[in-house]
């Protein structure tokens, strides 16, 4: 049996207010909550005022290599920068990488022990992220999914 722990975004209900960048970063600061340095933060909110598109960004694994193939994309007409929703931190942007030491970030689900809630989730008061917990039975845990979901906890 294992748990997965996954946090649900819904970008219709963003409202750009940045408080889960705030919270992780604070949370993350040494000592804790002694600073709060939004690039501290393993999330990170893609914002397009104009649009009023709002996608928070959660930090994914490391990569030593940037990408040689990438993608466009297109929402409601406009089109994005090639790296604009990625999760990965990566050489070839200073995004989710510690400001004082350069090391990359990614999301912890804050840590452990883990919290009931996320404090990104806990303190999106619109319900744009949403923490949601399964158990699954035996299977063994893939290579890109041990990677790429948020949380998988064997028991
Ligand atoms: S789950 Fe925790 S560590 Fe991950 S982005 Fe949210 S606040 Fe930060
Ligand atoms: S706290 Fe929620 S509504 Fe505010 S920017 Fe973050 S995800 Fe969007």
């Amino acid at each position: 049996m294992r748990i997965i722990r996954t946090i649900k975004i819904d970008t219709d209900k963003c409202t750009g207010c940045r408080a889960c960048e705030l919270a992780c970063a604070g949370f993350h600061a040494e000592p804790k909550y002694s600073t709060i340095n939004p690039k501290r933060s393993r999330i990170r909110v893609q914002r397009d005022e104009q649009n009023k598109l709002f996608v928070p960004v959660k930090a994914g694994p490391y990569t030593e290599a940037e990408c040689s193939g990438r993608n466009i994309l297109v929402i409601k007409g406009k089109e994005y920068g090639e790296c604009s929703f990625c999760r990965s931190a990566c050489p070839a942007r200073d995004l989710f990488k510690e400001p004082d030491s350069g090391l990359p970030l990614k999301c912890d689900m804050c840590g452990e022990p883990a919290p009931e809630e996320p404090l990104c989730v806990k303190w999106c008061l619109p319900g744009a992220l949403t923490f949601h917990k399964r158990v699954e039975e035996n299977g063994p845990v893939l290579p890109a999914e041990a990677e790429y979901a948020d949380e998988v906890e064997e028991l």
